[in-house]
């Protein structure tokens, strides 16, 4: 095992929490990067990119999803 030495002053708390912060920043930015939400051009619902929206249908300026179509609630139960 190699040898350390013992450090020689003790570390100030700015010091310490300023490489923490360099971290904490990093692993944020990687955080954002892994899920990229953007707006609808339609509707300016927050949707996932390359995904339809759930909100409207729409995906590329057409319907994908047909909203008109959805079976409603149902409430009552015919005889
Ligand atoms: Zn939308």
């Amino acid at each position: 095992m190699a040898k350390r030495s013992t450090p020689k002053k003790q570390q100030a708390n700015s010091q310490s929490s300023r490489r923490y912060k360099t971290y904490q920043n990093k692993a944020r930015k990687r955080l954002l990067q892994a899920t990229s939400v953007s707006k609808c051009d339609k509707c300016g619902e927050a949707r996932l990119s390359h995904t339809a929206c759930l909100a409207c249908g729409y995906y590329k300026g057409r319907v994908v999803i047909d909203k008109s179509k959805e079976m409603d609630k149902i409430t009552k139960v015919k005889a």
